[in-house]
């Protein structure tokens, strides 16, 4: 089990109140802030030189990670620390694997559509990640060179993989909650492989998608199937960028303004966050409406707006300073700007900060922009 900055405490010098208690040999100020930065893994535990055995012995079990990570040409299988995303992060993606018999007289079709799948979403390329040849004497791996990474079956049996087939839903969740568990709670080495689910045949999408999508979010560290199927695929995919974001690091672009169908002087202008998913929203919807305009992005730390606002990163001020930044007033004679629906208290500040400006208060929704703007016209 993971130590906690508490628990570690306890075993030293500041805790028993001995010899050395918080004698900051250790570059901490007190032998509690060494234990906290212990436990999150900032410091190496032998940078106490007063740290009793019994300690030591319990920081050495808990370096070493809980569970292995496989390496196949660059693609990371397994390497998990925790049970669930809030407690710290995931660390590899459950990779999505499609098993093809080079036999099948179907082979080349399914591997063409296979090569040629490929979603873009919140900034990231999503293609399949692992494509398993059966049966295979001849075909050239390293002619199939794109993002997907391919290997022999007589190859990949020979990793260090814990196959769980899914005969049935039930026994199949509970082999992986028990594995992890064991795994990350019992550090039992028995269980520190990496785990996948293995998919035969089936025709029934819907419960192919409703079984892996379950097992994606507990605890499958890969999903082979032998079918190869567009939507699925997609669904999962989705469903995993929600899942393997890191929680401490929200997902943002840049803070910049940016151009929707050759905008000129005279075009609109909005604004909202840099939080990524709000972005995309918006601009999507921008972009489809082929109006030509102005999306500002002010920098809020990849917070939504009302979050940002409450903490306090989104205030007149910074959107102030964005459109000094890049010189906004001078760029274009509009002087009216569309603010998110939900930052409508923030109306007078703004005006009050930007008093070249008119600000009017948009939709809540991105996907109300389009009536909006008739109504506005
Ligand atoms: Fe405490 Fe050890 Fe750091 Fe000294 S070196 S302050 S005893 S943790």
């Amino acid at each position: 089990m993971n130590l906690s900055g508490l628990q570690i405490f306890k075993f030293l010098p500041g805790a028993k109140k001995t010899e050395h208690a918080n004698c900051k040999e250790c570059g901490c100020p007190t032998c509690m802030a060494f234990a906290i930065k212990l436990a999150q893994k900032q410091v190496s535990y032998e940078r106490c030189k007063y740290m009793p055995e019994e300690l030591k012995k319990l920081c050495l079990k808990n370096i070493k990670p809980p569970q292995k990570t496989i390496n196949i040409d660059g693609l990371n299988i397994g390497g998990e620390n925790v049970l669930y995303r809030h407690e710290k992060t995931f660390v590899n993606k459950t990779i999505f694997a499609v098993m093809l018999d080079c036999k099948d007289k179907d082979f080349h079709e399914k591997l063409e559509r296979i090569k040629s799948f490929e979603i873009n979403r919140i900034n990231e390329r999503l293609k399949v990640d692992l494509v398993i040849l059966k049966n295979d004497k001849n075909y050239k791996i390293n002619n199939l060179c794109d993002e997907t990474v391919y290997i022999r079956e007589e190859e990949f049996l020979k990793l260090s993989l814990i196959k769980i087939e899914d005969n049935n839903f039930k026994n199949t969740s509970k082999k992986l909650k028990t594995i992890r568990e064991k795994a990350i709670i019992g550090r039992d080495e028995k269980y520190s492989n990496p785990v996948y689910v293995h998919f035969k045949h089936n025709k029934n999408l819907y419960e192919l998608c409703a079984r892996a999508g379950y097992y994606l979010c507990k605890y499958t560290n890969m999903l082979v199937f032998e079918d190869f199927d567009e939507s699925l695929f997609a669904t999962l995919m989705t469903l995993r960028q929600n899942i393997y974001t890191d929680p401490q690091k929200p997902l943002q672009v840049k803070s910049k303004i940016y151009e929707f169908n050759n905008p000129d002087e005279n075009s609109m202008v909005f604004m909202t966050t840099n939080f990524a998913l709000t972005f995309f929203a918006v601009a999507n919807e921008l972009e489809n409406l082929n109006i030509p305009s102005y999306l500002i992005v002010t920098p809020a730390e990849g917070m939504s707006v009302l979050t940002a606002w409450s903490a306090e990163k989104f205030t007149a001020q910074m959107v102030a300073k964005t459109l000094k930044k890049f010189d906004f007033k001078n760029k274009v004679k509009t002087r009216k700007i569309i603010i998110p629906g939900l930052l409508a208290h923030m109306k007078e500040e703004l005006e009050e900060v930007l008093p070249d400006f008119e600000i009017i208060i948009g939709t809540i929704e991105a996907y109300s922009i389009g009536d909006f703007i008739k109504k506005l016209a």
